[in-house]
């Protein structure tokens, strides 16, 4: 086993690290900002290194301070979690250079699925359906464009190839419409991904968000552990996940989740990943891969009682998957409301100090969550301050168990989306199962 991992991340993934590890006996070491002194898992690590100041890219994205403190610290592997460095191509090949292991797939695999387009053509050739689109970058030729246009039909989206995080992303519904669109997104693309390649796919109007978890070892096994429903997002973002996908059949799942392991053996995946699908009149299209552990792999965990975490560690540690496909037994349902730091209405970050929380408790209910009475959630990061998880042995029991569970939750002291949650844990559409991805959007308009 490994005898000891950094933890490269902040939050509630670092915690969830943490107990992994510490369940496996390995010891770990916490690098954090200043700010960050007091998070939980700062504390409860066997060591802990001051990377720098509060600002990301100073602290968390700074390359040479994680590898300096794996290196100080007598480390053998770090964990990226997810965001920061997690899908960062020169940093998996740096920590590999410096003699550590990346928790996670080889360098050039992030590579291949980081650009859009790399990773379109990939999951083609290895035979997952993608969305009909350009395939490639666009050019300066708007004949070119508008003929592409016109063969996918409109309405089309036009996404940058680097993108991520639900940026770099336009709409458009007609022709007219075309230019200024490629235009305004290659300028964005430029400064926020350094990369101005952007390409154009149907843009899909009433799709719901289904992915795939995989777990590969890079030494020829591979298993899918079934699809989540994400579907309820707002700007592109995640709201609440759930697993299974309401209305995917066993031999759809099998038949997608099959295809997702023969797509990870062709490329030589090795890890945790996700395939991520638009799923539209029972047909699904490929839209990107996500080489790293998700926010929401908490509900593939309830239904399989699988711990991803710990397959990613005993992976990156060298030992064959302990699995077969046949083993995987999904077993009821499991819902996941993230719970930000935020005004309900506004949506406003609301950072500040925790006065009171109190977690909900009770049978098939799980939070992951760094939260703790007097803990002062910083304004520099991600607003996601937990993750309540609950398992039903049916949809409607797991959603009966998610009303109780926001209902007793109390965190005093700052604004939270808890209120959102429970308005829409309790929406007679919802509740049905299988609303799009627009569906959330259009109900905030309405209110
Ligand atoms: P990111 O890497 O920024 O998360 P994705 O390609 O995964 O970008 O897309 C994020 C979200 O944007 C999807 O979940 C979906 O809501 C929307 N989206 C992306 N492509 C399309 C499309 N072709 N049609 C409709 N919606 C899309």
């Amino acid at each position: 086993m490994l005898s000891k991992i950094v933890i490269a991340n902040r939050g509630e993934i670092a915690l969830r690290v943490l107990r992994a590890c510490r369940e496996l006996g390995i010891k770990t070491v916490a690098v954090h900002s200043t700010v960050d002194r007091d998070l939980k898992h700062v504390r409860l690590a066997d060591e802990s290194v001051c990377i720098g100041p509060p600002q990301p890219g100073l602290s968390y994205l700074n390359i040479p301070a994680v590898i300096s403190a794996a290196e100080v610290t007598d480390a053998v592997a770090i964990h990226p979690g997810y965001g920061f460095l997690s899908e960062n191509a020169d940093f998996a090949e740096r920590v590999e250079e410096s003699g550590f292991i990346f928790i996670g797939p080889r360098s050039e695999t992030i590579r291949l699925m980081g650009d859009k387009l790399s990773a379109i053509s990939a999951m083609k050739k290895a035979g997952i359906p993608c969305v009909p689109g350009s395939g490639k970058p666009l050019t300066e030729d708007m004949h070119e464009n508008f003929r592409i246009a016109r063969d996918i039909g409109y309405p089309v989206i036009i996404k940058a190839s680097g993108g991520g995080g639900g940026r770099g992303m336009r709409v458009v519904h007609a022709e007219a419409a075309l230019k200024n669109a490629i235009q305004l997104t290659k300028a964005e693309a430029l400064t926020a991904f350094q990369n101005d390649a952007v390409y154009m796919e149907k843009f899909l109007e009433h799709p719901r968000h289904v992915e795939f978890q995989v777990l590969a070892d890079g030494q020829g096994n591979c298993v899918h552990l079934g699809e989540r429903d994400c579907s309820m997002q707002r700007r592109h973002q995640k709201v609440i996940e759930e697993s299974p996908a309401p209305g995917i059949t066993p031999e759809l799942r099998e038949r997608m989740g099959m295809r997702c392991v023969e797509a990870c053996l062709a490329i030589g995946y090795r890890g945790a990943g996700t395939f991520e699908f638009l799923y539209e009149n029972g047909e699904f299209f490929f839209i990107e891969m996500n080489t790293r552990v998700q926010v929401e792999h908490p509900v593939t965990e309830m239904v399989t009682g699988i711990d991803i975490v710990r397959e990613q560690l005993m992976i990156a540690a060298g030992h064959p998957l302990s699995m077969r496909q046949e083993d995987i037994v999904l077993r009821g349902h499991a819902i996941e409301c993230r719970v930000n730091a935020e005004d309900p209405k506004t949506f406003r970050p609301s950072p500040g100090k925790i006065n009171i929380f109190h977690a909900p408790g009770g049978p098939g209910v799980r939070i992951d969550s760094h939260l703790y009475d007097g803990y002062v959630v910083p304004p520099y990061y991600d607003s996601l301050i937990a993750k309540l998880i609950t398992h039903g042995s049916t949809r409607s029991a797991a959603l009966a168990r998610m009303t109780t569970a926001l209902d007793e939750t109390i965190i005093d002291g700052i604004s939270t989306n808890v209120p959102l949650h429970q308005e829409l844990i309790r929406d007679a559409a919802f509740m049905n199962g299988g609303t799009d991805i627009h569906y959330l959007e259009r109900k905030l308009a309405l209110d």
